[in-house]
């Protein structure tokens, strides 16, 4: 056997031409991700249709998206500069547990672990303290009210990294990013995709016919297509499971408003009467939407809701969107990756979209096949994508299944209906015993479990039992001055908008 054939690198079985059909966030983050870690020796071409728009939302993320583009070295200051980016540090719910109540999903801890007992415990049962918001614990939170942010604060003396993530305009991301693939190699063709040729035999993608005429081959295939799923979907028909049951809100409008010089560090997020709303602060305007379901309000209302819940005058038209509320059966099928809106889509409510592009990524290139398609690779990269998926849903349907209300058809709906055997147990063992587990590769954390757990009024029937090794007024001692302590924190940060200002602002650029 020659050295060549005894090699364990993939040699001649190198993937050597990626193709990416489509140029939204999802295309220009894979793109840019591939052509910084593919270095030269690979091929990669984007194609994007001149005559299909991208979904032009996508403006609240989640902190994850820092190590996305940590990974692309990109300087996080130009970047919010040129997206009119605004800093985030969690997310505010309104009405969603009842009307006129109000909690926030925040970013950072509550209090600290003591002696390994996480802190909500030692909050749930001080008589002295639980009569406070929780929020008043947690910095990001306290400083998200305040108007404040700082990346760093100080604690006895040393700089402690905040908790944040952005808002900022997609359209100007995707194009940022689309400078960046480009500018390291990616070749961008803008045509529309007419046919999709596949091989008789295997029924892998082979090439693509363009509207030019072109015909583009590929060894792997990127479907970042949208909702549609050109490749994944209309050419290889992987099949697609509804989560409609759960998830009724099927359709969105979005339009933009006035910002005056105030724009908080958080999403809102107001419960309607058959959706909610979302408004996000930009340096130069609102993001806002109206997400609902479309069997329980007509469109002509929903605009009509939009527009009486806007914080200022619109600017630009309506963008009228709709989806299927679920996951493709397989996100990796034959020699196509599905990643973005054509993998499958959960509605936004806790802003999960580009995180989720960004994490298929990030498991394609750990498991970045050669041109034999292992099936191990290929099962891994469904199977984590499906229970990745699976923990974000329980999690988004938890806002409307714990809820009072029932004011609407739509919140007695979501009141009484099933849910999920995974987010029932997680509710339970909440409720039994104040305790939460992170399952596997769950996105979210215990700190945001119990956000939302507790924020929409699930109360637990006991605490952690070692939270009695402490004495009573030890415990509320800590507590008040842990609480000072994230107050002063605080105090100390500068003012959102003089933060941005200084750092980051849009008139630098
Ligand atoms: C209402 C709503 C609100 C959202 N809010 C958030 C949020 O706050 N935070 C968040 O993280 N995510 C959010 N998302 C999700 C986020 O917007 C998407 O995950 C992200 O924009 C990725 O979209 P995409 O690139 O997959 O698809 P698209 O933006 O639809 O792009 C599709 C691309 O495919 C191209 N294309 C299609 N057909 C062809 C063809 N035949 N030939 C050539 N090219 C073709 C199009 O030209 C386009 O470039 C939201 C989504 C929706 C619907």
């Amino acid at each position: 056997m020659s050295n060549q054939e005894n090699s364990l690198y993939s040699g001649d079985r190198r993937i050597r031409n990626i193709v990416i059909v489509g140029g939204g966030s999802a295309g220009w983050m894979t793109a840019a991700a591939l052509a910084k870690v593919m270095g030269h020796h690979t091929s990669i071409t984007l194609i994007e249709s001149a005559d299909i728009g991208t979904v032009s939302v996508g403006e609240a993320t989640i902190p994850n998206i820092r190590a996305f583009n940590q990974l692309l070295e990109l300087n996080e200051d130009e970047l919010l500069a040129k997206t009119q980016g605004t800093f985030k540090l969690g997310i505010e719910f309104v009405d969603w547990y009842e009307k006129d109540h109000a909690y926030m999903h925040p970013f950072g801890p509550y209090g600290q672990n003591l002696s390994g007992v996480p802190f909500h415990h030692y909050w749930l049962g001080s008589s002295e303290h639980a009569g406070a918001p929780i929020t008043d614990w947690c910095l990001e939170a306290t400083a998200a009210y305040q108007g404040k942010f700082e990346r760093y604060t100080r604690q006895r003396g040393r700089p402690v990294p905040t908790n944040y993530a952005f808002h900022f305009n997609a359209v100007a991301y995707a194009a940022y990013l689309a400078d960046y693939a480009v500018d390291r190699g990616v070749k961008r063709i803008i045509d529309h995709v007419d046919e999709v040729r596949t091989s008789k035999d295997s029924g892998f993608i082979q090439s693509l016919m363009l509207s030019s005429g072109q015909e583009i081959a590929g060894d792997l295939f990127i479907d970042c297509s949208g909702f549609k799923g050109l490749l994944i979907e209309q050419t290889l028909h992987t099949g697609f499971e509804d989560w409609h049951h759960w998830l009724l809100c099927d359709s969105a409008i979005a339009q933009p408003c006035a910002i005056g010089d105030h724009y908080p560090p958080y999403t809102r997020s107001l419960a309607q009467e058959a959706g909610w709303q979302w408004q996000i602060p930009l340096q130069n305007r609102w993001g806002n939407g109206h997400v609902y379901a479309s069997a329980f309000l007509e469109q002509d209302k929903a605009l009509n809701v939009l527009h009486a819940n806007m914080p200022d005058t619109p600017t630009g038209d309506p963008n009228y969107l709709h989806w299927r509320t679920g996951r493709r059966r397989q996100a990796w099928n034959k020699n196509c990756i599905a990643i973005g809106l054509s993998a499958g889509f959960l509605e936004p409510l806790e802003s999960t979209g580009l995180h989720l592009v960004q994490s298929a990524i990030s498991r394609l290139l750990s498991l970045f096949p050669d041109r034999h398609f292992d099936d191990t690779l290929r099962n891994k990269f469904n199977q984590y994508s499906r229970e990745e998926l699976e923990r974000i849903r329980d999690f988004i349907i938890l806002h409307y299944k714990a809820t009072r209300r029932t004011d609407t058809d739509f919140w007695a709906y979501c009141a009484n209906m099933d849910i999920p055997d995974s987010l029932s147990e997680k509710i339970e063992l909440y409720r039994h015993s104040g305790r939460i587990f992170r399952e596997n590769l769950e996105l979210f954390s215990e700190i945001s479990w119990f956000s939302v757990l507790n924020g929409q009024g699930i109360k637990p029937n006991a605490i952690h039992p070692l939270t009695e090794g402490m004495q009573v007024a030890e415990r509320d001692s800590l507590l008040s001055q842990l609480k000072t302590q994230t107050q002063q924190q605080a105090q100390a940060m500068s003012c959102h908008q003089a933060y941005i200002k200084q750092h980051c602002s849009m008139e630098s650029q």
